[in-house]
């Protein structure tokens, strides 16, 4: 896979992608990222922005560097990151992951000019919230994306049963030692009964997005196996209420 980020900071990306599955993707040649630098498709370096017509505050970015560096980074897949684009999420993550070459856009000031916007594919969202620049966005689809490639991971397994993947989220996790501050790692994970472990992990698991985040059950693909620990689960859940209240 080939990722392109075009923005006016470059230097931002310094670091980040030097650690963990990203830098283990690019030494294995997994991922190949570029960067172009805005600055370089204006007049001048400090030709990249206006001020907005109608006025009001704040600057916009031209659309001539736009169009340009779009077009020096060729044929990929084009996002666009701005608050008013589709929400990110796993799903996304994955969609991206199977493409050959991302072009990812990194806004700053008020956004771009309108008018060079439908040269993109996708407008991406990170969330509801601003950020000063595309830069932490880009940072964050490209991480979502390259630990999904097979091999920048050392085990896919474990990012395929992350959160999230199937919609729903991972089951709580324990490490040694055995008993932390008198809390003990639930017993039917130290016996080795690997179905047992599986049934509990699964359960665990629908609970924990029952009880945090019920709206992805309605998106998650069920089993039969499935509605019954999730009665289970209810049950229990109810019993503890009521032991409570006694
Ligand atoms: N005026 C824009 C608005 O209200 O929608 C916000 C511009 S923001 C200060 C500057 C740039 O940061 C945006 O062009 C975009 O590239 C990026 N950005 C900020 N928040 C973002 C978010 N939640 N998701 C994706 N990109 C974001």
């Amino acid at each position: 896979m080939k990722i392109t980020i075009i923005t006016l900071f470059p230097e931002l990306f310094k670091g980040v992608f030097d650690f963990g599955p990203i830098r283990i993707a690019k030494n294995k040649g997994l991922v190949s990222i570029d960067f172009l630098d805005l600055k370089d498709f204006a007049k001048t370096p400090k030709d990249v922005d206006d001020y907005p017509y109608g006025g009001g505050p704040g600057m916009v970015i031209k659309p001539e560097p736009v169009k340009k560096s779009i077009l020096r980074a060729g044929k990929g897949y084009k996002i666009l990151t701005t608050p008013k684009g589709k929400k990110f999420n796993q799903k996304m993550a994955n969609a991206l992951a199977q493409k050959d070459h991302l072009i990812i856009f990194c806004g700053r000031y008020k956004g771009i000019d309108e008018r060079v916007r439908e040269l993109f594919d996708l407008e991406v969202s990170i969330g509801d919230y601003v950020l000063s620049g595309g830069e932490i966005p880009a940072m964050v689809i490209v991480d979502a994306v390259v630990r999904l490639l097979e091999g920048a991971t050392s085990d896919i397994n474990s990012v395929l049963t992350d959160s999230f993947q199937g919609f729903i989220l991972s089951e709580p996790q324990y490490t040694r030692p055995g008993v932390f501050e008198g809390k003990h790692v639930p017993s039917v994970l130290l016996s080795g009964n690997h179905k047992e472990i599986a049934r509990y992990k699964r359960k665990m698991a629908l609970k924990e997005t029952l009880l945090r985040r019920p709206d992805l059950l309605l998106k998650a693909e069920l089993m039969e196996e499935d509605y019954k620990l999730l009665i289970e689960i209810l049950k229990e859940a109810r019993n503890e209420q009521h032991n409570e209240r006694d």
